[in-house]
């Protein structure tokens, strides 16, 4: 009996892209099995004819999930960590991915959070509870810290948010006093956080400048592609404020497209970077166009 191709390959998730003197490499963590039903503030049937009009699974619709890895200009820099050990077995793939890069994980000198949902923040420790990057400073944002953190945050919680709020306590508190706390603004040499409020209140995006280029890492703006660049109005039942967030997707979808800048998205089909460009009332995904050369 033969064995499988695609069992003897590995397949880590690993495109890296160049951007001025750095290398921002897509890390591809794997993916969840989502239902269209936790598409929010579009009718249900024309959620489906977007997924299918965009050849995804309109019964098992998969939500990519990606980490990034930035290269250049010091020390290794994640920006998120993938979930970790602790989720379904499509997911956690990310320490398989960045092994592949050649980079350990105590080369990491900073992991940049964006918000801290489970898919994001779950890598930052091992299957056997120890912290994954022992020598890495994790900035959390602020509003995003006084939102899960506080005293008596998880007590207020409703009943199937309170395991969230535990996860997020337990995974900060693993890293003491390498946490670091900060507002918008620069977080490290050419790397701005732009808070983007809604998916949870202090969600927050990265602006990595080198030379002439930018990109915009902006974590979970959009979690459906095929439904949401179109139909921005869209949400997903796991937004802590749905009207927030689909603002604040607007507003980003329209600047990007505007300036034609660079943008990255933990969701986003990997390898995850391109352009938004406008598209009648909404808006339409440009993949950027990689090469092995550069
Ligand atoms: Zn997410």
């Amino acid at each position: 009996m033969s064995t499988s191709p695609t069992a003897t390959i590995a397949r880590p998730g690993v495109l890296p892209w160049t951007l001025g003197d750095r290398v921002v490499v897509a890390l591809n963590d794997g993916h969840l099995v989502a239902s269209l039903g936790l598409v929010q503030g579009v009718p249900a049937g024309e959620v489906e004819c977007l997924q299918a009009a965009g050849y995804r699974s309109v019964e098992a619709p998969r939500i990519t999930v990606n980490a990034f890895l930035i290269l250049g200009g010091g020390a290794p820099v994640l920006v998120d960590a993938g979930m970790g050990a602790g989720g379904p077995g499509t997911l956690g793939r990310l320490p398989e991915a960045l092994r592949a890069c050649g980079v350990a994980p105590d080369e990491i000198g900073t992991v940049l959070v964006t918000h801290l949902h489970s898919d994001h923040i779950g890598g930052l420790v091992g299957a056997d509870g120890a912290i994954a990057y022992p020598n890495a400073e994790v900035v959390i944002p602020e509003a995003e810290a006084a939102y899960w953190l506080a005293d008596g945050a998880e007590a207020r919680a409703p009943e199937a948010a309170k395991a969230g709020f535990r996860r997020a306590k337990s995974l900060v508190a693993a890293y003491g006093d390498r946490i670091r706390r900060a507002g918008e603004g620069e977080v490290l040499p050419g790397v701005e956080a732009i808070l983007a409020p809604g998916h949870t209140p202090g969600h927050t995006a990265y602006r990595i400048q080198s030379g002439t280029q930018s990109l915009l890492i902006w974590g979970d703006v959009v979690h459906l592609p095929a439904i949401q660049f179109a139909r921005p109005e869209a949400g997903v039942s796991f937004d802590v404020d749905g009207a927030t967030a689909a603002a604040t997707r607007k507003r980003i979808l329209d600047r990007a497209a505007a300036e034609r800048s660079l943008v990255a998205g933990m969701h986003l089909d990997f390898p995850a970077l391109g352009y938004v460009r406008r598209d009648g009332a909404g808006f339409a995904w440009v993949p950027e166009q990689w090469s092995a050369a550069s």
